[in-house]
Parts: C-alpha cells; sequence; structure tokens
C-alpha cells in the first residue's frame, strides 16, 4: 500500500473526518465518492466516452457474481476452508468468508479475487508522482487501482480506497485488454498498479503486464513489498519497474503502525534486484516514529550492502492524515539530515520528496557529479542522459531510459 502517494491530484472530503481508530465500518459512512479524485473521474470519462457511452459508466455491483475471478495462491483444506498464500498474512478463510484484505472470498472451498478487472480509480500521472526517477522521466504513466489492502497503514494518504470493500466503491469494468488499449489511446506507454496495495489485486495486475508487453507498454507497480516469494516471482518475469515503500527499518513499527512486519518487506526488496527488475525505494520519515539518525543509518547501510548503491532511495514527507493527525509534517532540517546521512553512507541517487522547491530532486552524475535531471516538482526541467550515460563524462546511469 502506498502512503506517498496520493490517488487524484486533490485532497478529498473525507480526509476532514479521519481520526484515529477509523474502522472500516467508519471509512464506508464517509461515502464512495471519496475514493475518487478529479483525475480519476477524468480518466473514467474518457474511457467510456472512447467506447461510446455518455457518462461515466460507474458501477456499484455488490456481491455480483459478475466479478468473481479465480484466486491464486491458495491451498485447499478440509471442511472447505482455504488457506490463502499470496501475502504473509496467510489467512485461513472459511465458507463464505474473506481474507484480511477483503476482496479475496472463499466460496464452497474454492478461493476468488473480487477486483479483477475491477477499477476504482484511474488516473494519468506523472511518473514521477510514483516516484520513479529512473525510469522515462517526464514520461505519463497510465495509474489504476482496486479497493482494499492487505496492511493497514496508521498514515496512508489513500484510505478512503486501501480500507474499502469493493462492493462499497464506485468501480469501472476495466479488464486488462480494456485497460491497456485505454493506456495506448491516451499516449502512455507505462502503467502502473499503485494507490492502494497492488499485491491484492495480484492476477489483475499480471494480466494487465502480460498484455501491455503484448503491446510494447512497460507495467509498474508501487507496493509495500508486503508479499510472498513466489507471487513476487511471478510478478517481476512481467513487470518493468517496482517501487516499494519501506516504511521502516524496525520490527515494532511494522507491527504498531501497519499491522505487518518488516522481514518480508527486505526479503521483497532483494528478490527483485535479483531478478533484474529496476527497483526504487521510498522511506517516508515520521516525525518521532522512524526518524532518528541510527535508524536512518540502518537504512543507508542495509540498502548499500543488500542492494547496492545505484537503487535510488527516496525520502518522502509526511503530512498529517488518517490516524496520524496529531504528528506535524516532517520539518525540513529531518529531511536534510536523512540526505546527508545516506549520501555519507554512499549512496548514489538519494531524493527528498513530497516536498515542492527541494533541489535534492535532482539527479547527479556519481563520476563528475554534473546535473543530470533538474526537476522542477514532478516536471522534467532538463535532462542530460543520453543512452543511458552521463552524457559529460559518459558514466553509465542506471534506470530505464527510453
Ligand atoms: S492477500 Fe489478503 S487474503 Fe491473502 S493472505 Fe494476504 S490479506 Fe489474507
Amino acid at each position: 500500500m502506498s502512503d506517498t502517494e496520493r490517488s487524484g491530484p486533490a485532497r478529498q472530503e473525507g480526509d476532514r473526518e479521519a481520526r484515529r481508530g477509523l474502522s472500516r465500518r467508519d471509512v464506508l459512512k464517509l461515502g464512495v465518492g471519496a475514493a475518487l479524485g478529479a483525475g480519476a473521474l477524468a480518466g473514467l470519462a474518457h474511457l467510456t466516452s472512447s467506447a461510446g457511452s455518455s457518462a461515466p459508466h460507474l458501477t456499484k455491483p455488490g456481491r455480483s457474481a459478475k466479478w468473481l475471478h479465480p484466486a491464486r495462491y491458495y491451498r485447499a483444506m478440509s471442511k472447505d476452508f482455504v488457506q490463502c498464500q499470496l501475502c504473509p498474512k496467510h489467512c485461513i478463510v472459511g465458507p463464505g468468508g474473506r481474507g484480511i484484505c477483503e476482496v479475496r472470498e472463499n466460496r464452497g472451498g474454492k478461493y476468488y479475487t473480487l477486483v479483477y478487472g475491477r477499477a476504482a480509480s484511474v488516473n494519468i500521472d506523472p511518473v514521477e508522482k510514483k516516484p520513479f526517477y529512473h525510469v522515462m522521466p517526464g514520461s505519463p504513466i497510465f495509474s489504476f487501482a482496486t479497493a482494499g489492502c492487505n496492511m493497514d497503514c496508521n498514515n496512508c494518504q489513500n484510505w478512503q480506497l486501501s480500507q474499502a470493500r469493493p462492493e462499497d466503491l464506485p468501480a469501472m469494468d476495466l479488464p486488462p485488454a480494456k485497460l491497456v488499449g485505454a493506456a495506448r489511446e491516451q499516449g502512455c506507454s507505462l502503467i502502473a498498479g499503485t494507490y492502494n496495495e497492488p499485491t491484492i489485486f495480484f492476477e489483475y495486475l499480471l494480466d494487465v503486464a502480460a498484455e501491455g508487453n503484448r503491446h510494447g507498454l512497460r507495467t509498474t507497480m508501487v507496493s509495500a513489498g508486503y508479499i510472498n516469494r513466489a507471487p513476487m516471482l511471478n510478478l517481476c518475469r512481467e513487470l518493468a519497474a517496482i517501487k516499494i515503500d519501506l516504511k521502516s527499518m524496525r520490527d515494532d513499527f511494522y507491527r504498531s503502525n501497519c499491522e505487518g512486519t518488516l522481514k518480508p518487506v527486505l526479503d521483497s526488496i532483494e528478490l527483485v534486484k535479483s531478478q533484474g527488475v529496476w527497483l526504487e525505494i521510498v522511506y517516508l520519515v515520521v516525525p518521532t516514529l522512524n526518524d532518528s539518525e541510527d535508524e536512518i543509518r540502518d537504512l543507508a547501510r542495509w540498502v548499500r550492502t543488500h542492494v547496492g548503491p545505484d537503487v535510488p532511495l527516496h525520502f518522502s514527507r509526511f503530512y498529517p492524515q488518517y490516524k496520524l493527525r496529531n504528528l506535524p509534517p516532517t520539518p525540513y532540517e529531518t529531511l536534510e539530515r536523512c540526505y546527508k546521512i545516506a549520501r555519507a553512507e554512499g549512496l548514489h541517487y538519494v531524493y527528498v520528496g513530497n516536498l515542492p522547491g527541494s533541489s535534492e530532486t535532482d539527479t547527479h552524475c556519481p563520476k563528475c557529479g554534473k546535473l543530470l535531471i533538474r526537476r522542477e516538482h514532478y516536471r522534467v526541467a532538463e535532462n542530460h542522459i543520453e543512452n543511458g550515460r552521463c552524457k559529460f563524462c559518459q558514466h553509465p546511469i542506471p534506470g530505464l531510459w527510453s
């Protein structure tokens, strides 16, 4: 689940209602419209107009069998129970029940996903918003999400999506072929499963990526990395790039703030890197909770020794929301300190995000030190990378540049 990238460009009305202790039911009371930003609606309007319809085709189909799609990665148990093996929660689900993510349901001993082809948010974003800074700079990326999540982070930016059940959000029928067709029509050569946690719409994302590959589009995933090894390996065969939110270097933080654990996330990061899929890491710096000098140093050292100094590390600014309204935004000085620690530990590409005006969003050549990419918020103002190399000293710069 992304806690650094909002769905849609505008703050949503429902945000004002957020407070510590919100339950899924509280979220639903806030209304289904909260999940769809202005950008999402524009995207839906386009998609439906291209299909000849006069209005966005938002549906609220409840538990209709139309949305059932066989799930992968589960095992049958006795008495029609199943155990999901998609993520480290390993939910055991009885007949008629659902897993913790609320989007996988046991019907008669068979397990189904309820969100295949069921897009609850669609936007065209700059790729820098994900953030991917080493993937086709300045390109639009066709971004989609469903309802649901396998975690519940106190600082989630898209909790209206992540904490909702699929039947409680308006959605559009956007199966993989239609989604890829829409991306192509919009001039996007990149696609992202994002906003909520793509792990929980695994089958949908995998088929979108395979369809995209058939048409020369690259698909990416913006994830918390809380997924088991086998499905992540499967995704690595189809995806071009994965961004993982590493939320802390402390297991305590994961347990008390995210309803997760640290080790599976670190394992996912190493797995992605080992498979040759382009990887970027984001660390949301939450005041007092994960911003100590020791922890930031541990983070930088872990990245350098486990995945190497060329993997971009983004420090992202926290803003108070959802269940963490009691904390202030991350002070600029804290982000500056994080940046300096990571650079001093030898990381080549360190960025500060979610902070318009910061010069630490630029890319410099680690060999000659020249400015290579100058970014103004999500806009690329200068780009001096040519054929994957610094145009001044020819040093190779890792990434997907064309
Ligand atoms: S993907 Fe959902 S159902 Fe499966 S183990 Fe994770 S939380 Fe449970």
